[in-house]
């Protein structure tokens, strides 16, 4: 199951997600990411250091 914790991409944030397929864990990271950090839209840059680390 993918799983994915924030502080993994260096965020000082106890999230973590776990979903049944990574374009349903992607949907819960952005949801996250807009919510409590402010991006909207993520950069591409934080997006790129979130697929790494996706852990499958
Ligand atoms: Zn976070």
């Amino acid at each position: 199951m993918p799983s994915f914790k924030c502080k993994d991409i260096g965020m000082k944030c106890g999230f973590t997600a776990k979903a049944k397929t990574q374009d349903e864990l992607l949907k819960m990271i952005g949801d996250h990411a807009r919510s409590v950090h402010s991006l909207n839209p993520v950069p591409q840059e934080t997006m790129d250091k979130i697929m790494k680390a996706i852990k499958k």
